[in-house]
């Protein structure tokens, strides 16, 4: 697999590419849009669901000791006063005295107003939950919250998950959907939005050993990236400052991505310490402590976490493989997705439409289809037809041509170095993964 060289100056050409090619479309579009939402197109929901997948396998699947869980998403309100969102997880919101624009107090260059330079008024608290209701009437005593992250479900089922499936720390609750922030200023395309995905993951330890396993996971989540084709130069580690650390973390550290409008995080890895548990114990009086069998006592596990956006790690992915180059008189443009993440891992290709191909072709489709995700093009040129490939990530283009017809091999062309090579049509599946795997 080879990198992208490019660098982007903004957002814009992504923006255009995602909405052409059908990766992600702006929301209620015929209606104006709407607050910065997104919707994911056919292959934005498959790269998302690429991306997802690849975290859940490197937390789940390769390793023994992490288990996965789907929590609701509206919680029993107590859950956010115990973790401390319903006081805590505010924003300084300021309006300027002049346009009545709102911002974010705390991202003020000078202290004026980022859109006409106006003054601004004082600081108010504004949470960043979404209130609803439960039930038929809207009153106080049915107030209920979108969840402003995925961990807090994790916590309420910790001592559930790890008597059901008799864990022993240190283990980890792996969680993956959506959550909800009324964001003041959202923005940069899927970077913040109001709705989004999270992917969080609460290792339990035992208590004194979480600052080494913060150092592990740190490590262990930066490498992640690059496993799966983020330049290393994209990338870099940004400790907390004391004063920046939020309420329940002790140490944390964020990885950030080189965004074409700057560094921003990616992902937030914190030691919570037993903040949780110990607030949740305390606010609905059950004992959440683990019982350890070789010391006879009660433990209260220390927690590391890594949680990372789902929605923002794919348009990182997206902004990092994005490459154009001289073709010609025109532009190839790629997209140098690591295979396991393209949304398509195959095009099928027929070379020419005349019905020995095209069957033959779907042939090949039909069995590849059983493994992966695959297109299908008949119409255009073959150079065409590859260049829309290249565009939204195909690694592997399968050209039936007539030789094909008589000794059974066919061309697979590779996105990114070009090249051709022939393949007997009985190894292709073979043949794919083992690039995959090995990309
Ligand atoms: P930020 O400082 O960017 O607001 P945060 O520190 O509040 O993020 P966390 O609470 O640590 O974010 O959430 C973990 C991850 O969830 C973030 O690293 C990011 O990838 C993702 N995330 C958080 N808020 C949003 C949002 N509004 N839109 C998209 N992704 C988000």
């Amino acid at each position: 697999m080879r990198h992208s060289t490019y660098e982007l100056s903004d957002t814009s050409k992504i923006v255009s590419l995602a909405k052409r090619r059908g990766f992600v479309f702006a929301s209620s579009e015929i209606y104006g849009g709407f607050a910065n939402a997104w919707d994911y197109g056919p292959l934005g929901l498959l790269l998302k669901d690429n991306v997802k997948a690849a975290w859940m396998r490197a937390m789940i699947q390769d390793r023994d000791d992490i288990v996965p869980l789907d929590s609701s998403i509206i919680l029993n309100p107590r859950v956010w006063e115990a973790s401390g969102h319903v006081g805590n997880f505010n924003d300084p919101l300021v309006e300027c005295k002049n346009c009545k624009k709102r911002s974010r107090g705390d991202e003020l260059a000078d202290g004026k107003c980022p859109y006409c330079g106006g003054e601004v008024s004082e600081e108010k608290q504004f949470n960043l939950m979404f209130k609803t209701f439960v039930g038929p009437v809207e009153e106080d005593a049915a107030v209920a919250y979108l969840r402003p992250e995925t961990a807090q479900g994790i916590f309420i089922n910790f001592k559930l998950v790890q008597t059901a499936l008799r864990l022993k720390p240190p283990f980890g609750i792996a969680q993956i959907g959506k959550s909800f922030r009324n964001e003041i200023t959202p923005g940069n395309f899927i970077y913040r939005t109001r709705e989004f995905e999270q992917m969080e993951m609460e290792f339990f330890v035992m208590p004194g050993t979480s600052d080494q396993w913060l150092e592990y996971w740190v490590a262990e989540r930066k490498s992640w990236y690059e496993r799966f084709g983020i330049r290393p130069d994209n990338l870099r580690l940004r400790e907390h400052r004391k004063e920046e650390l939020a309420h329940y973390s002790t140490g944390t550290f964020d990885v950030e991505f080189k965004y074409p409008f700057g560094w921003g995080e990616l992902e937030g890895i914190a030691n919570r310490g037993d903040y949780d548990l110990g607030q949740h114990e305390q606010f609905s009086g059950e004992d959440l402590r683990y019982f350890d069998e070789e010391s006879k006592q009660h433990i209260r596990p220390e927690v590391i976490e890594p949680a990372a956006g789902a929605s923002r790690a794919t348009m990182a992915f997206l902004l990092d493989a994005y490459d154009e180059e001289p073709d010609g008189d025109e532009t190839r443009v790629v997209l140098r997705l690591h295979p396991a993440l393209a949304p398509y891992k195959a095009a099928i290709l027929p070379l020419q439409r005349k019905p020995d191909l095209i069957n033959l072709a779907k042939n090949i489709r039909g069995t590849i289809r059983k493994r992966y995700m695959t297109a299908y093009d008949e119409t255009a040129s073959i150079g065409r037809r590859y260049r829309r490939q290249d565009e939204i990530g195909t690694p592997y283009c399968i050209t039936p041509d007539f030789q094909s017809l008589e000794d059974g091999t066919v061309t697979v062309r590779d996105r990114d170095s070009m090249t051709q090579e022939r393949i007997a049509i009985a190894d292709l599946v073979g043949w794919i993964e083992e690039r995959i795997e090995n990309a």
